[in-house]
């Protein structure tokens, strides 16, 4: 039994004030793999002299912050080339110091690593979104071309961190956000993990100081007596693996405050109430020995339900392994248990690095992602679409869901069934109608949980939503969708725009086929920049051309004069909705009260939901309004629409209309004929005089109000009439 041997299971993040040559050879000394210690140090001099008399922001020569990003790089035992890389990593960039003087010194490779670094250290982080997206997108291009580029990037960034007591607090703010936003989930994404650990830490430190510190101190507080239970753990898990014969490695800590942080956020819970602080390993020989500590383990210590997670039959998508499980430990406290082989430690601490020493495994997945992202720039349409697909791509940790064959599929936390519908086959997605998951039926907006086996149901007959958006957490269905959305944007207006244009061009007298076929016709589109008359349509049909002045630039209609008609404006009244006797059935009895949403105002026949408000009780929502979509779904109580009802539902609907004197009249007079009553209007002519009407009425049920839509639809000025 190897107990109390101390695993290198923390890397040392310290910043080392004297650090020097002498103290980098001598953590060498039994470096894993080869490397030219002369050349080593022949780097770290010139590294000394480029750097001499520059100062950091501590007043501390500038030469320590290279040497301590060696000694990081040291620890994760990297190749000679990227050690050498990273004692010269600044020197192109601050000091006098060309590619071709590190290529003949060096070599080829170093110097085209340093160049890398200092091309993204000129990338400034602007605050502005627009810059943020595109400086991300040269960041991770400049990285991507070189993996070596980016562990020294993540070290470099690492221990400006750790030092970062030294800048203003507002640049302290902005650095540990840019460190969240990218170099986190970097981190995370290359496995990683010891440096992944520690940047949450000092971001958490830097961005919620008050958090930190409050974890700081209830933590040290009990030091002392935690670190005694520690002793005791692991005796016991020792002992019980010693009963079976089983010889393993033991260590204990305490958590990492990020991840603290992160459970007291997701369970919302205080820190008082977050008692599984402690977490243990267990490093066994190999994975066989892994499930039988397990087996140990859980009829040693009663598990806690749920939290068993297989990492080993299925790793991360950054090849991460390991079995995770909690159980009460001694004095029934709970305590977190991971048990891997040595191996996949040093994956789960190193993630690519480590890679160096386990090269005969290596199936270099970390790299062909590289591949992908690279290919997916030369693809993307905008540089945000960039952004959010790496975004995406980084944030890992989501659940694993089974398909009807039983295969699996790694979603981001928080999917839905319409991410696993796109995760399948775009058209499955485009056509999904609704979803089983564990063989029972689930809204589209359910969240998916690990191990659910998720069937999706299709009809040739559904397309997608505008407010699938809100409902879909990946980038891939996300763009799916806005692809679908925006041809069926192209259709629609391409429609609109002819109508319109036929419309007006009738009003003057002229037969559309010969007006469009004309040399000034074709004239004026030319002039407009348009291809052909089919872009005229999109234009005139998105407004992005107004009839009119497309008319002005058209010879044959140029002297048309227009008149601007305006209509009075009829203030919306307010009225408070409420719902009518018994409308609605909760869990299926009719004498709870309830209240309609304004967000959404659902009407009988709609799809309805019931959440349970903290002070109005249960509002009913349609089940798509996007107020509910993010909200916990244990607040969530079905509901349906009562029989007999006297109530009749506000429903506001929206005309546009061409603009004529008198349309407000004649549309309340269509509608007055169906007996639907109308509590307000409002009307305004716009600019380019269309007219624009919203008119709040009364119905009883869905039928109603498409009767009310149909019949305003066919009058000849409607261009569209619509639900808001
Ligand atoms: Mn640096």
């Amino acid at each position: 039994m190897k107990k109390g041997k101390r695993l290198q299971d923390r890397i040392d993040f310290e910043h080392h004030k004297e650090i020097d040559i002498a103290f980098l050879e001598k953590n060498l000394k039994t470096y894993p793999c080869p490397v030219n210690i002369s050349r080593f140090k022949k780097a770290c001099t010139f590294a000394q002299k480029a750097h001499q008399n520059q100062k950091r922001h501590s007043g501390e020569d500038y030469i320590i912050h290279p040497f301590n990003v060696a000694y990081i790089l040291i620890q994760l035992n990297v190749d000679e080339d990227t050690l050498i890389a990273g004692v010269l990593h600044d020197v192109i960039e601050d000091c006098e110091i060309t590619y071709e003087e590190i290529a003949s010194e060096f070599s080829q490779t170093v110097a085209e690593i340093v160049l890398g670094l200092t091309k993204i250290s000129k990338i400034k982080i602007k605050n502005t979104t627009e810059n943020q997206v595109e400086n991300f997108r040269k960041m991770i291009v400049a990285m991507a071309k070189n993996f070596r580029v980016i562990i020294i990037k993540l070290v470099d960034r690492l221990h400006n961190m750790m030092t970062l007591e030294h800048m203003r607090e507002e640049k302290q703010k902005i650095k540990a956000q840019e460190t969240l936003d990218i170099y986190v989930p970097l981190a995370g994404r290359l496995g990683i993990h010891s440096i992944k650990a520690e940047l949450e830490d000092l971001c958490l430190r830097y961005l919620k100081p008050e958090i930190y510190y409050r974890l700081a101190n209830s933590i040290s507080e009990k030091k002392s007596e935690r670190n005694e239970y520690i002793e005791q753990v692991i005796s016991s898990i020792v002992g019980h693996l010693q009963e079976n014969s089983l010889v393993a490695e033991v260590t204990g800590r305490s958590k990492h405050f990020f991840s603290i942080y992160k459970k007291m956020e997701n369970r919302g819970v205080s820190f008082g109430q977050i008692f599984d602080l402690l977490a243990f390993r267990i490093i066994v020989s190999d994975i066989t020995n892994c499930y039988r500590t397990l087996g140990i383990i859980h009829s040693a210590y009663r598990p806690i339900p749920g939290r068993f997670k297989d990492y080993i039959a299925i790793p991360k998508i950054n090849n991460y392994q390991s079995l995770h499980t909690s159980v009460f430990g001694p004095d029934g406290k709970i305590i977190e248990i991971q048990i891997r082989t040595e191996e996949m430690h040093l994956i789960a601490e190193r993630g690519v690095a480590a890679h160096w020493q386990y090269k005969e495994n290596n199936k270099n997945s970390q790299i062909s992602w590289i591949k992908d992202i690279l290919e997916y720039t030369r693809d993307s349409q905008s540089s945000s679409d960039f952004y959010n697909y790496v975004k995406d791509d980084l944030d890992i940790g989501g659940v694993f869901v089974f398909t009807p064959n039983g295969d699996v599929r790694e979603l981001k936390r928080g999917a839905t069934p319409l991410d696993f519908a796109y995760s399948i086959h775009t058209e499955i997605g485009h056509k999904c109608v609704g979803a089983k998951v564990n063989s029972k039926m689930v809204p589209l907006r359910y969240r998916l949980k690990s191990g659910d086996s998720v069937e999706i149901l299709t009809n040739k007959q559904q397309t997608p939503s505008k407010d699938w958006l809100k409902i879909v957490r990946s980038a891939r269905a996300k763009s799916k969708i806005k692809q679908w959305l925006l041809k069926e944007e192209r259709e629609k207006n391409h429609a609109l725009g002819q109508n319109l244009l036929e419309k007006e061009v009738k009003k003057i007298n002229l037969d559309f086929k010969e007006f469009i076929k004309k040399a000034e016709t074709k004239k004026a589109i030319e002039q407009l920049k348009l291809k052909d008359s089919d872009e005229l349509y999109i234009a005139l049909g998105s407004k992005r051309l107004l009839v009119k002045d497309f008319f002005e630039r058209n010879d044959l209609t140029k002297s048309i004069i227009r008149e601007e008609i305006t209509t009075p404006k009829v203030p919306r009244k307010k009225e408070n909705a409420s719902s009518g006797d018994n409308a609605i059935i909760v869990d299926g009895r009719n004498n709870i009260s309830v209240r309609i949403a304004r967000c959404c105002n659902p009407i009988p026949g709609d799809k309805i939901l019931g959440f349970i408000t903290r002070l109005r009780g249960i509002t009913i929502h349609r089940l798509e309004c996007s107020n509910i979509l993010d909200e916990d779904t244990s607040r969530t109580v079905s509901v349906s629409w009562g029989q007999a009802t006297q109530y009749r539902h506000p429903v506001s609907i929206r005309v546009r209309t061409t603009d004529r004197k008198g349309l407000l009249a004649t549309i309340s007079d269509i509608i007055g004929s169906l007996g639907i009553n109308i509590r307000s209007a409002y009307a305004k002519s716009m600019p380019d005089r269309k007219g624009d009407f919203i008119f709040e009425i009364e119905i009883r049920d869905h039928n109603d109000l498409l009767r009310c839509i149909n019949a305003v639809e066919k009058t000849d000025e409607v261009i569209s009439v619509g639900r808001i």
